[in-house]
């Protein structure tokens, strides 16, 4: 059984709008198992880290959406083939948008025509992997526990490491107190580490690996300025150096 960290997560926030890095998860287990999707923006990174592990979208047995919000599923449609595992809540009461926009309809008539697997809290969705069930930041938001060590991918129950010391999420579309208990449920497992919808995986004693994020910003004169961001910790600078001209 192997975790690949197929997309990382990070919370890019800007003036003109997130970019809503979501972090895409494969647990290679007794079957194939993706933990959410990430959006049209990483759609290409996404095809590129599966065929770099040797796999196609039809080698994905089940797709295990977290939730609705945007940023974790819309590139849901390219996995026809796959079993789509989702919280009846959720698909019942989440959105894409966090608040009742006009997409969402169409969105869940597209699930709908999908193969779901709605799952109940504590199911086991592979031989090593289970499903919890972690609302609040959403109606029916859902985790996943791997393995005897209990890594939990835990989307925007737990979207950054702060949010884990905090004991509360950055946005709650849903009720709070809940999202207070989802935390301190992931927290109760005691993990080994978690893997964050939005941050690199950390556990009690802080970040166990850092992700590093090239955002490249064109310029007008059609060089590129290539901001490289690392997740440090917050009081050190989260810029920290840029390359003017280098292509990428
Ligand atoms: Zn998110």
């Amino acid at each position: 059984m192997k975790i690949v960290r197929l997309l990382p997560g990070a919370g890019i926030r800007s003036s003109i709008g997130t970019m809503g890095a979501a972090a895409v998860t494969l647990i290679q287990d007794d079957i194939n198992v993706l933990v959410d999707t990430g959006h049209f923006g990483s759609r290409d990174k996404l095809m590129a880290r599966l065929s770099g592990n040797g796999l196609t979208t039809r080698d994905i047995d089940a797709v295990v959406l977290t939730h609705l919000n945007w940023d974790h599923c819309l590139n849901v449609d390219l996995f026809h083939d796959s079993k789509i595992i989702i919280s009846p809540a959720e698909l019942e009461k989440g959105s894409l948008s966090g608040s009742m926009d006009g997409l969402t309809p169409k969105f869940k008539d597209l699930l709908k025509g999908m193969d779901l697997l709605l799952v109940s809290d504590n199911q086991r969705i592979s031989a090593n992997a289970s499903i919890i069930y972690t609302p609040g930041h959403t109606p029916g938001h859902i985790s996943v526990v791997v393995g005897v060590d209990r890594v939990v991918i835990a989307g925007d129950a737990v979207p950054n490491l702060r949010a884990y010391r905090r004991g509360m999420p950055d946005l709650i579309f849903f009720d709070a107190a809940t999202a207070k208990s989802s935390i301190e449920r992931i927290k109760s497992l005691k993990p080994s580490y978690i893997i964050p919808g939005h941050d690199s995986p950390f556990n009690d004693n802080g970040y166990v690996e850092r992700d590093d994020i090239d955002i490249i910003l064109r310029k007008e004169n059609e060089e590129n300025l290539v901001v490289i961001i690392r997740n440090t910790e917050a009081d050190k600078p989260l810029v920290l150096g840029s390359e003017p001209g280098t292509p990428k």
